[in-house]
């Protein structure tokens, strides 16, 4: 099926390609940027039909080709950014760039002998979620591997590093808390932003617990925003929804957001102790019971802020056993 397609001439002379992807979000922002022998390509989306069918539109609409793609850059590992990379790459002859560790978490989720998977699912298994949905997630997570291949071949960027895109000096800014290893780029001169997803208007980024990955997700998505709100910026392209000006204001939504979730959640637990599951379900509600990729998001988001509460001194997990799930305890504030 033919999508609409979406492509925008953003007054800098960028092109903003929007590019469909089979979710809620709808779409993934790629923007092409001109250089002097061809185009840098950020973050070209998911490997699906509608997404080659889309950049085959989009090139055509605007007279270019596969092969005028110069570089490819990916903010970070995530499908729906990376996941078109190799395939690009393949027909445009471009190199690949991302950070180390947003490489290597990639071929965690998605090389050959991968046991990723498995690890999600036990840890949902211990933290309550019944086992036919656990068995859903799986399959859902492995229907991702056509989505990333063929898998890029990559050069490494470091962040605290530059790097020129579109004539102008970026500086690369270590940006984990959304992905471990996403990068953002900030060019100083013109105050802009390329955020990825660490920062995105009208969404709340997405904060996971990953098996084998940063054990306070939510503590280091924090600190990073606290330390991009230092950052003084006109303008933001962020990898979904539309370029934006309010950086910090949003910045600031976002920190309230997961503040005001913190203790929406340690009052759940002053009712009762939950499990990790009920707590998913007493926050999203049953619905997401037949939508695994969504449910398998808001799982691994209510972990990442219990693990937050029980770090924070707020809440203590009582690991699971034979008999029972691992459940979580409020703990009252000492008056
Ligand atoms: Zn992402
Ligand atoms: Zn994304």
């Amino acid at each position: 099926m033919m999508q609409e397609l979406h492509t925008t001439k953003l007054a800098n002379g960028w092109l903003q390609v929007k590019v469909p992807l089979p979710f809620s979000l709808k779409w993934v922002n790629s923007y092409v940027i001109p250089e002097e022998n061809g185009y840098t390509l950020i973050d070209p989306g998911l490997r699906t039909d509608e997404a080659i069918e889309a950049w085959e539109a989009a090139l055509a609409l605007h007279q270019l080709k596969w092969t005028d793609i110069a570089r490819i850059i990916v903010t970070h590992q995530h499908p729906d950014h990376y996941g078109l990379s190799g395939y690009v790459q393949e027909k445009s002859g471009a190199p690949v760039y991302m950070s180390r560790a947003s490489h290597a978490y990639a071929l965690r989720l998605w090389g050959e002998g991968s046991r990723f998977a498995e690890q999600l699912k036990s840890l949902f298994v211990e933290h309550g979620m019944p086992q036919e949905l656990v068995d859903a997630i799986g399959e859902n997570l492995t229907s991702f591997v056509q989505m990333v291949s063929p898998q890029p071949k990559v050069a490494y960027l470091e962040a605290g590093g530059t790097l020129a895109i579109g004539g102008l000096d970026w500086q690369l800014i270590d940006a984990p808390g959304h992905a471990s290893g996403g990068l953002c780029f900030y060019q100083p001169e013109r105050r802009w932003m390329i955020c990825g997803d660490q920062v995105l208007p009208h969404i709340t980024p997405n904060v996971s617990v990953v098996p084998d990955e940063d054990e306070r997700p939510l503590a280091t998505f924090l600190a990073s925003l606290e330390e991009l709100a230092g950052y003084e910026v006109e303008l933001a392209f962020p990898g979904h929804r539309d370029p934006f000006d309010d950086f910090s204001g949003r910045i600031q939504e976002l920190i309230s957001h997961h503040g005001r979730r913190l203790v929406r959640m340690a009052e759940l637990l002053a009712e009762e102790p939950r499990t990790a599951f009920d707590m998913c379900e007493a926050l999203f509600g049953g619905r997401l019971r037949s939508n695994p990729h969504n449910l398998r998001f808001a799982m691994a988001e209510t972990l990442a802020h219990l693990y937050e509460l029980v770090r924070q001194g707020r809440a203590i997990y009582s690991p699971a056993n034979s008999c029972t799930s691992g459940v979580y305890y409020a703990i009252s504030p000492t008056r």
